[in-house]
């Protein structure tokens, strides 16, 4: 399984810098302007991150709770049986979840003309896959679409 607390735990979040001590333009959120930014804020609670994982539900056709915490996914995510890859697929698409969106908030702040909002879904879609197809290449799946 992907080691997400340890990738989690080093995303450096603008909060995050100034706990270390860097100095910032602004703590608040690249994405909505309205919230402080905390790595939990920019992956979960943001409206653009619950729009993202609504989209995401619909896809798979299953129900996604508003976690409560990066633990709370990966224990959703363990929640889940192991028969037909179930679970390492919804591992993949958390892990390519959240890799897309702090991509998009690392164009947004450095480079805007990059930043495709409309582009996150497909973008999900296109990198799960193929992240789900380099870690288990023995396997033949087909993808839901
Ligand atoms: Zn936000």
């Amino acid at each position: 399984m992907t080691n997400w607390r340890a990738i989690l735990n080093r995303l450096p979040s603008r909060t995050q810098l100034v706990f270390r001590g860097v100095a910032v333009e602004s703590v608040l959120c690249p994405l909505c302007q309205e919230e402080e930014e905390t790595v939990y804020h920019l992956l979960f609670e943001c409206s653009t991150a619950r729009q993202v994982w609504q989209r995401v539900a619909t896809w798979i056709q299953r129900d996604i709770p508003l976690f409560d915490s990066p633990g709370g996914m990966i224990a959703w995510v363990d929640s889940h049986p192991l028969v037909r890859f179930i679970r390492v697929k919804l591992d993949s698409i958390c892990t390519v979840v959240l890799w897309v969106l702090w991509t998009y908030r690392n164009a947004k702040l450095f480079n805007p003309e990059r930043a495709k909002k409309h582009l996150l879904f497909y973008n999900i879609r296109e990198f799960s896959f193929n992240w789900f197809v380099v870690r288990n290449s023995t396997v033949r799946i087909s993808w839901v679409d």
